[in-house]
């Protein structure tokens, strides 16, 4: 048997006209001798009548902290909802299949509501489906714990769904239908000249969707990596042959090169973080306080960006919808933090930059000569990463894509 994984996202599955296209690809593939294992999202974006986000809407403010399990349970309804409309369009053209929820489909995850992982998957469901002839769709973003309860997997979820089940079930490709033709060099919403990169390594890709680029969810990535299992990403309206996230570039034949990457790959970015500064130098005990700190953000499940311990104070970045809640928690702790909301993050990836001397220069030139004011800069062997303003973000963005010649 021959499986291949086609996740479609939720622009992917908007209307009836989408989802007559959503269809050919998946009739294409039973005509190439695949058994399809479809995943889908929930239909559209925020404010479509059965969009994740209008869930969320409708208990959004009745109480204080909406009760996480129940919440799961809402927001696994939008991908159950699209998987029976998509079953019944593939059914209509005479396709057989059948829909199984991610608990059905063997998706067993821990107990962490809103961000579960998946723990394993026992894929002996769509196996007999599979062997009986029928296409199975499976509800993307979603599990079940050992003992019964729904999950659902954080933003982007349905990639790492599709990914864990093209790993479990040994596919031949995992593809991601979107609504852009590939990974580009970056965000094509707001880079013109963003170009398709026709070949990524999965190390590339990782970093650039940990840096935002939300393309496909890096956890998938990681998933299909562990089994080396080939990601497509490709477009839903079109005939594009997309992008092939696989281990190594195509050209680099046996014995030549033991990396393919390139030394820059992309420009992704973050909008909505928050900087917040904490000073210490007036703590009775600075050790004691440093620790004090993060062990506050890590017991609260908060991970921090752009840390920076100084004898000064400590600064670090949150996501601006932590950042209330960080800022409490630290003033519990008797600090007096300062905030800096509407910040953005920009960065420069390239899992071939190690040891490249001029990278960091380049990048200051660039966004000098746009006028983008610097707030913090990080780094690691594969990216450099930046804060800027929120209104920067767009200039930042396009002057780091130009200056690296990224463009087409
Ligand atoms: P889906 O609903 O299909 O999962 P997403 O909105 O999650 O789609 O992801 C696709 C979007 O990712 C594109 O519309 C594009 O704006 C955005 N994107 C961000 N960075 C990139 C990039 N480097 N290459 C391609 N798309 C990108
Ligand atoms: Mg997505």
């Amino acid at each position: 048997m021959r499986v291949l994984v086609q996740k479609f996202g939720g622009t992917s599955v908007s209307s009836a006209e989408r989802r007559a296209q959503v269809a050919a690809k998946v009739s294409e593939a039973v005509q190439e001798g695949y058994s399809p294992v479809v995943v889908v999202s929930a239909i559209g974006r925020s404010g479509d009548p059965y969009a994740t986000d209008t869930f969320i809407n409708l208990v959004k403010g009745i109480a204080v902290d909406s009760p996480k399990r129940e919440m799961d349970l809402l927001m696994s309804c939008g991908e159950i909802i699209s998987g029976v409309v998509l079953t019944s369009t593939l059914k209509n053209l005479g396709l057989d299949a059948v829909l199984l929820t991610g608990g059905q489909a063997g998706i067993i995850t821990n107990n962490c509501f809103g961000d579960a992982r998946i723990i394993r998957v026992e894929p002996k469901n769509i196996l007999n489906q599979l062997e009986a002839g029928r296409i199975v769709v499976v509800t993307g973003f979603q599990g079940v714990t050992e003992d019964g309860q729904i999950t659902t997997l954080g933003r982007g979820g349905s990639d790492t769904t599709a990914a864990a089940l093209g790993v479990a079930l040994n596919a031949e490709n995992i593809d991601i239908y979107t609504d852009v033709e590939g990974i580009m060099t970056a965000d094509p919403r707001i880079v013109e000249d963003a170009r398709i990169l026709d070949v990524v390594t999965y190390n590339e890709i990782c970093h650039l969707a940990h840096q935002g680029a939300k393309v496909i969810h890096p956890r998938a990535v990681e998933i299909a990596m562990q089994r080396n299992i080939p990601i497509r990403i490709k477009c839903t309206f079109s005939d594009a042959p997309g992008t092939l996230v696989t281990c190594m570039q195509p050209d680099m034949g046996v014995g030549t090169d033991i990396t393919g990457d390139r030394t820059t790959t992309g420009i992704a970015h973050t909008p909505n973080v928050t900087q917040i500064k904490v000073p210490t130098l007036d703590t009775p005990d600075q050790l004691q306080a440093n620790k004090q700190i993060f062990k506050g953000m890590a017991l609260a499940d908060i991970s921090v960006d752009f840390i920076s311990v100084q004898p000064e104070g400590v600064l670090f970045t949150v996501p601006d919808d932590l950042a209330e809640k960080a800022v409490k928690i630290l003033e519990n702790l008797g600090f007096k933090p300062s905030s800096v909301p509407g910040c953005a993050k920009v960065s420069v990836v390239g899992a071939g930059i190690a040891g490249v001397p001029g990278v960091m220069a380049d990048l200051v030139h660039a966004l000098s000569d746009a006028g983008v004011r610097i707030l913090q800069s990080a780094d690691s062997h594969t990216t450099i990463w930046v804060l800027v303003n929120k209104e920067d973000m767009i200039s930042a963005v396009q002057a780091l894509h130009n200056k690296f010649l990224l463009g087409t």
